[in-house]
């Protein structure tokens, strides 16, 4: 038995539970892992709470982030000992997570724990900061190079956007934060942006072109504020679109795609293939300092994990929530 914090829903309802559980639980896989951190997620709080349909087998263990040590290998590609970091692949949604003290996963998900970073240091970072570091590989590879111009991310005080404003300003881009708490000005400005906006001017209906501001931009938020992002984007720009805190829906119009050249870059981490995982990884590596992940995380324990969902959807948690397990 191990402890776990356990989906179930039946004819009792939907319901999440710190409780013991047997190993039977868990699904094949051919690597078993000590799981010794884990993370609270956007997705994993939506799946805790039962608020979006995340979770769709029950029982389920959710927590789409983890590190640990193997303790048992059917695969060559990791022996028992070793440090291990998965990111997606359906982990906490489809197949039980990290959010334990066990997990049972397949090889080909893990990648080796970079040796730059501390187990809970990763998970500070975790699908948030690797999310990011995807979106500004996205807009690097659509030629948005500093000189181009200012640099827009949404969402700005949540994980994304945290880690894009720190990355970008690290690697010499101008940024400019879009939050809803402006009181928090300072937090974003010591992660490296240089001005800030109220979230509040991109989510009423613009015109389907608004004045160019922006080379590049980087959406948590989606829906209205998504379709205002791309008819301000320079001519030539990209957005690189990864979320949907504000909504799913995209109400725009193709000018700015068709009369500007503008591309929107789709940025899914989940299913990201293995060379992209590593690449991302090691450029956080190379970029992360340990003062910026000393500040942009709190810790909790699997207990914790409970209220803090409802916190998080709640808009009350700034940065990054790591779970020790
Ligand atoms: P998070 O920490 O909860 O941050 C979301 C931020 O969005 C909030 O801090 C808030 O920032 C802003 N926001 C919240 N509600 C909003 C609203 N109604 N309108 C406008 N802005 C709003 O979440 P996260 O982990 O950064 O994830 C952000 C989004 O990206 C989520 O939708 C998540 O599902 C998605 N995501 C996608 C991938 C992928 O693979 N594509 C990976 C990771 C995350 P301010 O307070 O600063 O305004």
């Amino acid at each position: 038995m191990f402890n776990a914090i356990l989906i179930e829903k039946d004819d009792n309802g939907y319901r999440a539970e710190l409780k013991p559980v047997d190993e039977a639980v868990l699904p094949e896989g051919d690597v078993l892992v000590e799981v010794s951190h884990s993370t609270l997620n956007y997705k994993d709080a939506l799946a805790i709470t039962g608020k979006s349909p995340v979770v769709r087998q029950f029982p389920m263990i959710p927590g789409i982030d983890l590190v640990g040590t193997v303790l048992e290998s059917q695969s060559d590609k990791f022996s028992v000992g070793d440090a291990v970091l998965l990111n997606g692949f359906g982990v906490g949604e489809t197949h039980c997570g990290g959010l334990a003290e066990r997990a049972r996963l397949k090889s080909d998900w893990l990648i080796p724990l970079p040796s730059r970073f501390a187990p809970e240091q990763a998970m500070k970072i975790g699908t948030a900061g690797y999310t990011a570091m995807l979106c500004v590989m996205a807009l690097e590879k659509q030629g948005v190079t500093p000189d181009k111009g200012d640099i827009l991310v949404t969402g700005a005080n949540g994980g994304v956007g945290s880690f894009a404003i720190y990355l970008l300003a690290k690697l010499g881009y101008r940024v400019v934060a879009s939050t809803g708490r402006v009181a928090e000005s300072d937090y974003l400005k010591q992660l490296g942006a240089s001005e800030i906006i109220d979230r509040a001017s991109l989510s009423e209906k613009g015109r389907p072109l608004g004045k160019e501001q922006w080379a590049g931009a980087i959406d948590s938020v989606g829906s209205q504020t998504l379709a205002n992002v791309c008819s301000m984007i320079q001519y030539g720009g990209a957005v690189a679109a990864c979320g949907l805190a504000g909504g799913f829906d995209l109400p725009a119009t193709v000018m700015p795609f068709i009369l500007r050249g503008v591309t929107l870059a789709g940025v899914d981490s989940v299913m990201r293939p293995t060379e992209d995982r590593l690449e991302a990884w090691q450029r956080l590596a190379e970029l992360i300092s340990d003062d910026m992940l000393d500040d942009v995380a709190e810790q909790i324990t699997l207990n914790e994990a409970l209220p803090y969902a409802e916190k998080l959807l709640a808009g009350e948690v700034r940065g990054r929530i790591v779970v020790a397990i």
